[in-house]
């Protein structure tokens, strides 16, 4: 469980996330919407500690990363993240892509990783492109190579930031079928996201940020039925 609390980032004095405090628990799945350039992405680099947040604490099953004792590279295997832009090795084929973190991060056998590498490309619905490049795939495919090279790390948590934004929307479906396969599996996930149905069905819970806070959370039918507050029920009407 993530259990994060007071956590602020300015950049250059400005403050983009204010004071954020929420917790993840183990097996639930966090959407987390609200207007461009409200500190999502900041909220989700922090967690991974791709940002260095400039206060709070974030503790994960009681310990807190922020310590500088933490082992950063530990962090981000337990608390990986799948980006918009995929982020793939484009000079390695498919199977290296998943099968590099494994071997130098975890110390993997190649053999084992491989194996592992090919079950989760079948997930993906990919094993026939292992031996391709990341340039000879489409846009949908990429992302999800991306979350299959995620999965090999074995996180205990996913993070999502807008993992169907940089899509054509033929392509959404095929990403979002697979994120909500895992969702079914139980796995613990935050996902930044603009695709508001599919938030809605596959969230226990909806975080709505706004201005670096947290301004509402709660169940998605309060959040897109019966939002509580101003600022969110306009942002929900908004996007309508
Ligand atoms: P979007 O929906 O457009 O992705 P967001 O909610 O993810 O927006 P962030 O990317 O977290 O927003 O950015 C929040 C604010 O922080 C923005 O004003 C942005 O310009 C600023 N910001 C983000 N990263 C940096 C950085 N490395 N240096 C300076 N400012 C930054
Ligand atoms: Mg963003």
């Amino acid at each position: 469980m993530i259990k994060v609390e007071h956590l602020s980032k300015q950049f250059d004095g400005v403050a983009v996330l204010k004071d954020v405090t929420t917790e993840i628990k183990t097996g639930e799945v966090v959407s987390i919407i609200g207007p461009s350039g409200t500190g999502k992405s900041t909220f989700l680099r922090c967690l991974n500690l791709l940002e260095t947040p400039s206060g709070g604490s974030i503790l994960i099953d009681g310990v807190d990363i922020l310590d500088k004792k933490t082992d950063v590279a530990g962090i981000r295997q337990k608390m990986n993240m799948v980006f918009q832009s995929f982020n793939l090795f484009s000079h390695l084929s498919v199977l290296d892509n998943l099968t590099i973190g494994p071997v130098r991060l975890k110390g993997t056998n190649k053999a084992a990783a491989r194996q592992k590498a090919m079950d989760l490309l079948r997930l993906v619905g990919l094993a026939e492109k292992a031996g391709n490049f990341p340039d000879e795939l489409s846009g949908g495919q990429k992302q999800r190579v991306a979350i299959a090279r995620c999965l090999a790390m074995e996180p205990q948590i996913i993070l999502f930031d807008e993992p169907t934004s940089a899509l054509d929307p033929t392509m959404v479906s095929e990403v979002l079928s697979v994120i909500r396969r895992l969702a079914r599996e139980g796995m613990t996930m935050a996902i930044v996201t603009h695709e508001m149905d599919f938030a809605r069905d596959v969230s226990n819970r909806v975080l709505y940020m706004d201005e670096g806070i947290i301004y509402e959370e709660g169940p998605p039918e309060q959040i897109f039925e019966n939002p509580q507050r101003e600022k969110t029920r306009a942002f929900i009407h908004r996007i309508r």
